[in-house]
This record gives structure tokens, C-alpha cells and sequence, in this order.
């Protein structure tokens, strides 16, 4: 059988343009889309008046490359775990049905919103700030490039996740495909700046459980409160979720039907 040492690094390549590559094109696709339908009603929904300058995305988009490269790293320290056995990513769902891979999914995205929760809590603590999470709010007005903008030390905590998940519980390449491609688009999504999610996910509606773009700006404008990733069930519960989060979600929500019957008036 092959070293496995050689595998890994005969796979660096593929694992480099795996999370580089999920990166660069979900940010290019919001960018795009934040670009197509600017006058088509989003520059009404813009969350912040400021503007990210030409430094903040030159900034991002480098620092996000150089977290790329961090997870590249990590990526290849999982499939040596696994080639060793030591954790289970596994391929035949002889293994495990289709109704594992769906649990499993579930699972790990409870889990990586109470990791992200309370690693970004404990990041937020004067000691630990500077060292591991300043970097990620030089961010005040995010754009979809801040995404993986990030020091070094948040790039390997954020990077854990994953490995530490996959000791507790075995997963199917796609539920993890799945994972990631779920948890980039998530991510470009919140940090948008403009709020794209309909009246339904407000506070208090059917799908209000659920964390939105305002709700992480309003993390990055603020620079405290609504610690939370895809849930605010963390928030909720420890008592940190802004409190003008409902106000700014709704007055938006409200703008949004102005508009549109405004627009129904003018046609
Ligand atoms: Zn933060
Ligand atoms: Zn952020």
C-alpha cells in the first residue's frame, strides 16, 4: 500500500483548490448578483450607510486567501486522520443509508453553530481580542469577500471544527460536500450587507430561528452582540443578541414592501 504520507501530499493540490475554490466562487457569485440586482430593489435593502473602500476588499479577499491556505493544511492533517483511521470519512452507503447522511448533516450543522458560537464569544474577550479575532472585524461594513477574513489563530479554530467533529461522528464525503458547500454560501450570505431574507425569517415568525444577514452585520457594525452562525438559539439563551435586532430587521422588511408597491403604483 502507498505511504500515506505520499497521498496527502499528492492531494494537496485538490484540497487546495476545494477550499480555495468554494471561496472564490461563492463570493464572485454574490458579487454578481449584489452587481445585477443593485437597481432591481437590493441597493434599497443595503444594511449600512458606510461603504467598504477598495483597501477593505484588496484586504479581505488576500487575508481569505491566506485562511485558504490554513484550511489547505488542515484538510490535509483530516485525510491523513483518516488513512490512518483515526476518524471516518467514509464513500459506500453500504456503510450507512441516505437517512444517516441527512442526520449526520443535521448534526453537524447544530454542532458547528454552538462551536462557532462559543469559540467567537471567547474570542470576543479583551484578553484573547487582538490575537485571534480583531482581524475579522477591520470589517465594519462586510462585503461577501470577508468571508474567510481572518488572523491566522481564528483561520485554525474555525479550521477545527470540522476534524474535532468527524472523531465523535463518521460522515459521508457528500454529507461533508454538503457541509461545506452549505456553510460558504451561508457565510457569503451574511455578510452581503443587504438584507435578502423575506419578512417570514423576522423575530417571532415561522422562520425566525433562523440568524439573517442583518443580524450578523449588525454583529459587524457594532462590534458586540449576535455571536450566533445559522441559529440564534446561543443568542437567544445567553441573553446577547442585540437589541435592536428586531426593530432594524422589520423596518427593512417594511422598506421592502414600500418599494415594491411603490414600484406596483409607478408601472
Ligand atoms: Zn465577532
Ligand atoms: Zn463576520
Amino acid at each position: 500500500m502507498k505511504d500515506p504520507i505520499d497521498i496527502v501530499v499528492s492531494a494537496l493540490p485538490a484540497l487546495w483548490m476545494m477550499d480555495t475554490g468554494r471561496y472564490v466562487v461563492a463570493a464572485t457569485l454574490m458579487t454578481i448578483v449584489l452587481a445585477v440586482f443593485w437597481r432591481a430593489g437590493l441597493a434599497e435593502r443595503k444594511l449600512q450607510a458606510r461603504h467598504a473602500t477598495a483597501g477593505d476588499i484588496r484586504r479581505e479577499v488576500l487575508l481569505s486567501l491566506r485562511t485558504c491556505l490554513v484550511f489547505t493544511l488542515v484538510s490535509a492533517a483530516v485525510v491523513y486522520a483518516a488513512l490512518a483511521g483515526w476518524l471516518t470519512i467514509y464513500w459506500s452507503f453500504k456503510k450507512a443509508g441516505p437517512v444517516y447522511l441527512v442526520f449526520s448533516l443535521a448534526l453537524m450543522l447544530v454542532a458547528h453553530d454552538a462551536w462557532f458560537y462559543w469559540t467567537h464569544r471567547a474570542m470576543h474577550h479583551r484578553r484573547l481580542f487582538r490575537l485571534f479575532h480583531h482581524t475579522h472585524h477591520l470589517s465594519r461594513t462586510p462585503t461577501p469577500w470577508t468571508a474567510y477574513s481572518f488572523s491566522i489563530p481564528e483561520a485554525l479554530v474555525q479550521a477545527a471544527f470540522v476534524p474535532l467533529f468527524l472523531l465523535v461522528v463518521p460522515m459521508h464525503e457528500i454529507g461533508l460536500a454538503l457541509f461545506l458547500g452549505i456553510q460558504i454560501v451561508l457565510n457569503v450570505i451574511g455578510h452581503s450587507g443587504v438584507q435578502f431574507h423575506p419578512a417570514a425569517f423576522g423575530p417571532g415568525r415561522w422562520m425566525g430561528w433562523a440568524t439573517t444577514t442583518t443580524h450578523h452585520d449588525l454583529h459587524h457594525e457594532t462590534g458586540r452582540a449576535n455571536y450566533g452562525l445559522y441559529f440564534r438559539w446561543w443568542d437567544k439563551l445567553m441573553g446577547t443578541e442585540h437589541p435592536d435586532y428586531r426593530r432594524k430587521f422589520e423596518s427593512f422588511a417594511r422598506r421592502q414592501l414600500t418599494t415594491r408597491s411603490e414600484q406596483a403604483a409607478v408601472h
